[in-house]
């Protein structure tokens, strides 16, 4: 493995031998690397060993509450003697938060960056204030795109390169498709371990089985919440208690889904909040979940009231995109002050409700099992759509939105999961908190440095790879143990939630249980 004292002759020549055997595997043609690179691979090492440290050596500047409560709460994985894994490991990036500013100017190192949708000021200002650079050709090192990304970036990847969603992630994050994959895992496993989401029903297709349901219970008076089945930031949502309203609705093409509403919701002030919760998948074989310690509590900005639902949406719905509109609306303009106006830090609000003798601790491990059991829901469809479009196991990471309402009885309700969470920095609190997660997720990802892209052992890093002989399987479990051992100290502001050494406990909720996931459920046992 390449230090910092290594010659670039030496470097060169790894770059060479590693070079050619990914042509082969990707059948495609790629130069050597001659003596004309050389300036350019010189410049490229002398800036390499100034960006990784740019954090590190900012530590205390950057140091707070979250990562610190991380550190005291990351699970304690059994401690074994790692020292003699034969594997080097690579020595990745870490990135600081993204300072705000407009005036970068980028010293261009070799890390180039492309967008797959239109660009995203907080990702582009991290990303070239860590000296990235955004890439007119295929050179990119991490790809990021708001939509969906077509198959052929996928099949195309080399294996230091990342993209920021993992194909048929949609299982998840359309709200209908969502619905119907924990339904069946509510078939599957018991309604009682997945009761987490609201009753659905898509409609028109599901029409009939909602009238038979309305029928048995419609003395209760339900109320009921519609929305279209691809939208977003509470666009064309309505919440009635008569039937008749929905049943307008089938006069339109559009396909709706309809939830029981939650009337009871927690309330802070008399006013009903939800929370947005950042959640990563950073791997899928072996399958690896973090939660980010903080995140935000959205606030509607009218006193709940449940007696006239019809009554208005800055009663019922919590969205920031809809609140931002309310004469009440109240602009948090001090990052510092987290628990002030319609907009809170997740951090505040657990502070709040632990100083108010609410169990909030309950409350957040039962949002950590529903994040669990939902990824474990589409984990079935991913690996398959990995397996068959992407290289390599280090391609794909994620970051979703889980959108979840606690009600009056502490239980966490699991709304919907966004495929892009907004990283729209309206307020100096989004900053903070958008910012410090993203500059910790591109950290946790593992971006490998350039000097060491080629000198990866890939076969334990493609995917599809068998291993024939005993020896190579051995080593390729302790590359796997090692890989998520040093994830995990990359992962700062983020708690992994799987695995654990509570693994065993979903085991039974997989389609498959698929070899690495049971070797590290068995390592942290
Ligand atoms: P969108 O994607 O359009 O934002 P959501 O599913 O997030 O749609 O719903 C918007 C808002 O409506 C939520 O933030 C929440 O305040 C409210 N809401 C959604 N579903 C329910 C429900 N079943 N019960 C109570 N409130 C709900």
């Amino acid at each position: 493995m390449n230090s910092p004292g290594d010659s670039i002759d030496d470097i060169i020549s790894l770059l060479n031998k590693h070079y050619h055997p990914i042509t082969q595997q990707n059948q495609r043609h790629k130069p050597s690397i001659g003596s004309a690179m050389l300036p350019q691979i010189k410049q490229q090492i002398n800036v390499l060993y100034a960006i990784p440290n740019t954090y590190n050596n900012n530590q205390d500047k950057y140091k707070r509450k979250a990562v610190s409560l991380n550190r005291q709460q990351q699970q304690k994985p059994q401690i074994k003697d790692t020292s003699s894994f034969l594997i080097p490991m690579t020595r990745c990036l870490t990135f600081k938060p993204y300072s705000g500013s407009t005036d970068i100017i980028i010293n261009d190192v070799g890390y180039y960056y492309k967008f797959g949708s239109s660009p995203i000021k907080l990702v582009k200002g991290l990303l070239e204030e860590n000296g990235f650079k955004e890439s007119n050709d295929k050179n990119w090192t991490l790809y990021w795109s708001s939509c969906a990304i077509k198959s052929d970036v996928y099949t195309n990847l080399f294996a230091y390169q990342k993209v920021c969603h993992f194909p048929k992630s949609y299982e998840m994050t359309r709200k209908d498709l969502m619905h119907r994959n924990i339904s069946k895992m509510q078939i599957n496993n018991g309604f009682i371990n997945f009761n987490f989401i609201p009753k659905t029903y898509i409609l028109p297709a599901e029409m009939s089985y909602f009238l038979e349901e309305h029928e048995k219970i419609k003395n209760n008076n339900p109320i009921y919440i519609c929305k279209p089945h691809a939208s977003s930031q509470g666009k064309g949502i309505f919440i009635t208690d008569k039937i008749q309203d929905i049943l307008n609705k089938q006069n339109s093409n559009n396909s709706y889904v309809v939830s029981h509403y939650i009337d009871k919701p927690l309330l802070i002030n008399n006013l009903k909040f939800d929370l947005r919760i950042y959640v990563a998948i950073s791997c899928i074989n072996p399958l690896r979940i973090y939660v980010y310690q903080d995140g935000l509590a959205r606030f509607a900005t009218e006193a709940y009231n449940s007696d006239n639902v019809k009554q208005n949406r800055f009663v019922h719905l919590t969205n920031y995109s809809v609140n931002k509109d309310s004469p009440n609306f109240v602009a948090n303009q001090d990052p510092t002050l987290d628990y002030v106006g319609s907009k809170w830090s997740l951090l505040a609000l657990r502070e709040y409700l632990k100083l108010n003798k609410i169990n909030e601790q309950q409350i957040f491990e039962r949002i950590e099992d529903l994040i669990i059991k939902t990824i474990i829901s589409v984990e079935s469809a991913i690996f398959q759509a990995c397996e068959m479009n992407v290289p390599f196991r280090s391609n794909c990471f994620s970051l979703f939105g889980f959108d979840v309402l606690v009600d009056s009885f502490l239980k966490p309700w699991l709304l919907e999961v966004n495929f892009s969470p907004s990283l729209n920095i309206d307020a100096p609190l989004d900053l903070k908190i958008k910012g410090e997660m993203l500059a910790d997720l591109f950290t946790l990802i593992g971006i490998v440095p350039l000097d060491q892209r080629f000198s990866q052992d890939l076969s334990y890093v493609r995917n599809q790879s068998n291993y024939d002989s005993k020896k190579h399987q051995q080593e390729f479990e302790k590359y796997i143990i090692k890989e998520t051992e040093e994830e995990l100290k990359r992962s700062r502001g983020w708690k992994r939630l799987y695995p654990s050494d509570q693994s065993y406990r979903y085991t039974k909720y997989f389609e498959s249980d698929r070899p690495l996931n049971a070797l590290l459920r068995n390592y942290y046992k």
